[in-house]
């Protein structure tokens, strides 16, 4: 007789691969922070998608292409097809004036693509565009009623040093609930900082962060998820402070503003039960 429990077995959670993974980030660099991510659903064989909001038109042509290019060649490193990965192409710094167009690209991609899974940057009140990826993707999926399960993966407050990164002072993220960390191993976190070397137009910055973790790994070391939390985006998000107001010329007004001007928009269309679900 087979003395297996037939109840136990029903709990048994199929692991079904390969997965499809979809990465919503805003600028070409902004995949570099959850590379470590990307390349473990890769080398289980999964469907890697990536997506970007925004390009660099401010600082004229050549830079605009750099940027693309950095990605490009990370894309080829990471041997993901042309056809897995795709720049929306709105203006930096300007994203949150286009909710809608945005929303209804993804909402687009995300119905051909069909991901599991789906990872965008945390609602941190670090960049205004990073923000906009994240509340665009939500509602995207909202929009489309995706089963996809949403993560969510910090670049500003995944940001660690000895010395806390004064006056950033955005570290509450790793500390909070229901956040994985996980420590890379030696041949990942050597993986990332190549990574790193490709996006030559950042490495200033860059490299001053890699130097303030003193070799502690604690800046690109580990990789920092959350499954996406319940957020009221009319609320200021969970951070000590919004560095976008302090270090580039938007406002977390502008940001509310950008999605009370698309709910209006959508108001007007039929089509958007879902787009009042983050209304108060
Ligand atoms: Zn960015």
């Amino acid at each position: 007789m087979n003395n297996d429990n037939p109840v136990d077995s029903k709990n048994v959670n199929f692991d079904v691969r390969p997965k499809k993974a979809l990465f919503v980030v805003a600028h070409q660099d902004d995949e570099v922070f959850i590379v470590s991510r990307i390349r473990k659903h890769l080398t289980e064989s999964d469907q890697v998608f990536v997506l970007w909001t925004a390009v660099s038109y401010q600082k004229g042509e050549e830079f605009k292409e750099t940027r693309l290019r950095e990605s490009k060649m990370l894309m080829e490193k990471l041997k993901i097809p042309k056809s897995r990965f795709c720049f929306l192409m709105y203006s930096d710094g300007s994203t949150h004036q286009h909710i809608g167009d945005i929303v209804a690209d993804l909402t687009v991609k995300i119905r051909t693509i069909d991901p599991d899974l789906i990872y965008i940057p945390a609602y941190e009140g670090g960049h205004i565009d990073h923000d906009t990826a994240h509340y665009c993707t939500v509602e995207a999926v909202h929009q489309l009623g995706s089963l996809a399960e949403i993560y969510e993966f910090p670049e500003y407050s995944g940001y660690a040093t000895p010395l806390g990164l004064l006056p950033l002072r955005m570290r509450r993220y790793p500390k909070t609930l229901g956040t994985e960390c996980r420590t890379l191993s030696d041949e990942e976190y050597n993986f990332v900082l190549d990574c790193w070397k490709i996006f030559k137009s950042q490495h200033f910055p860059l490299n001053l962060l890699i130097k303030l973790s003193a070799g502690k790994r604690l800046t690109f070391g580990v990789e920092y998820t959350r499954r996406l939390p319940k957020y009221n985006y009319q609320e200021l998000p969970p951070t000590e402070k919004i560095a976008y107001e302090r270090y580039l010329d938007s406002s977390y007004e502008d940001f509310k503003l950008g999605i009370q001007n698309y709910l209006n928009q959508a108001r007007g269309s039929k089509t958007t039960q879902q787009a009042n679900l983050f209304e108060k």
